[in-house]
C-alpha cells in the first residue's frame, strides 16, 4: 500500500477548511500533518472541525506549518490574497497546492505559474470542486457550439464575498474558447431602467449574481435559440459535495505538469 498523502490544510478554521479537515481524516489515502489560519491559533483542527482532537493544533504561519509538518499537499480555502501567496510559498518548499480560494487575480495566477513550471511541481487551482459542477461546465461548453445565445445565474449563500463566482466566470470562459461565433441575434437597444438589471457583462456573456440565505452554491446555464431554450443547472446542497473532488486532487495534483486551474485536468472525460 502507498504512503498516505500528507496535507496541509490553510483555512482550517473556516467553512470549508473544516469541511476538508473532516474529509481528509476520514479518508485512508490521506493524512492531515498541519493545519493553518489567521483565526483560532492553537485550537486543534479536529476539534474545531467537530471530530475530536488530532493532535494538529491550528499554526499561523504556512512556513513553519510546512517546516514542522513536511507536506506533500497544500490544500487552500482561504481568501484570494491569502491564497496566492501560499500557494507561492507553497511550491518554494516542493509543496503542490491545491487552491479552492476564488478571485485570484490573473498576474497571482500568472506567478503561480511560472513558480510550478519552473520548479516542475504539480499545482490546481479548481473554482469548484463539484464534480457535478465541473459536468455542468462541460455540458455547457458542448452547447455553446451550437446555441450561441448564453446568459449565465448563479446563486449562493449571503455570506459570500465575490461575486460573481468562480464558477460562473470559468463557465463563461469555457463558453467564450468553444464557440466560434459571437451570439448571432441582433443587438436590441435596451433601455436599462436600473443599473446591474441585465446583470455583469464578462466579454458578452451576461452573468447575474443571486445572494440569499438558504443557498448553498448553485447555477443555471440558460441558452435561447429559434423557439428553443436549454437549461443546465447544477445544485450543491451541502459543502460535502466538494469533497470528493478535493480528495481526487489530493490524490492526483502531484502528477500534474505545472499548474492546471480547474478540476476537469484530472477528470477522464472521455
Ligand atoms: P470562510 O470565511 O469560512 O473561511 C476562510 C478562512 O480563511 C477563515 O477561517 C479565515 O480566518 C482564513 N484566512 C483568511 N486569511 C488567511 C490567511 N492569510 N492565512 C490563513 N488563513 C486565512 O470562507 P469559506 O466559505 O470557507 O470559503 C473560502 C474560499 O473558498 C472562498 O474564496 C470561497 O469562494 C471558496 N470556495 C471554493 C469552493 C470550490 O469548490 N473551489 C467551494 C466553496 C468555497
Amino acid at each position: 500500500m502507498t504512503a498516505p498523502v500528507r496535507v496541509v490544510v490553510a483555512g482550517a478554521a473556516g467553512r470549508m477548511g473544516r469541511e476538508v479537515v473532516r474529509a481528509v481524516h476520514g479518508d485512508d489515502g490521506c493524512q492531515l500533518v498541519a493545519a493553518v489560519d489567521v483565526h483560532h491559533v492553537g485550537e486543534d483542527a479536529g476539534e474545531l472541525a467537530g471530530i475530536g482532537a488530532l493532535g494538529v493544533p491550528i499554526q499561523a504561519s504556512l512556513a513553519e506549518a510546512i517546516a514542522t509538518g513536511r507536506p506533500e499537499v497544500l490544500v487552500d480555502f482561504t481568501i484570494a490574497r491569502a491564497a496566492a501567496a501560499n500557494g507561492e510559498e507553497a511550491l518554494r518548499h516542493g509543496v503542490s497546492p491545491v487552491i479552492g480560494t476564488t478571485g485570484l487575480p490573473s498576474e497571482a495566477i500568472e506567478r503561480l505559474r511560472a513558480l510550478a513550471a519552473e520548479r516542475r511541481i504539480g499545482a490546481l487551482i479548481a473554482p469548484n470542486f463539484s464534480i457535478g459542477a465541473v459536468l455542468m461546465m462541460q455540458f455547457a461548453r458542448q452547447a455553446a457550439r451550437y446555441l450561441p445565445a448564453v446568459e449565465i445565474v448563479e446563486l449562493h449563500h449571503d455570506r459570500k464575498v465575490d461575486a460573481p463566482s468562480g464558477t460562473a466566470m470559468r463557465t463563461a470562459e469555457l463558453i467564450l474558447e468553444a464557440r466560434s461565433e459571437r451570439d448571432a441575434t441582433a443587438p436590441v437597444a435596451e433601455e436599462i431602467r436600473l443599473p446591474g438589471a441585465r446583470g455583469g457583462d464578462f466579454r458578452g456573456i451576461r452573468i447575474h449574481s443571486v445572494r440569499l440565505p438558504g443557498y448553498v452554491a448553485h447555477q443555471e446555464v440558460l441558452f435561447g435559440g429559434p423557439a428553443q431554450t436549454l437549461s443546465i443547472r447544477h445544485d450543491s446542497f451541502d459543502r460535502t459535495s466538494f469533497m470528493p473532488g478535493v480528495l481526487l486532487a489530493i490524490r492526483r495534483v502531484r502528477s500534474l505538469e505545472g499548474l492546471a486551474i480547474g478540476l476537469e485536468h484530472l477528470l477522464d472525460l472521455g
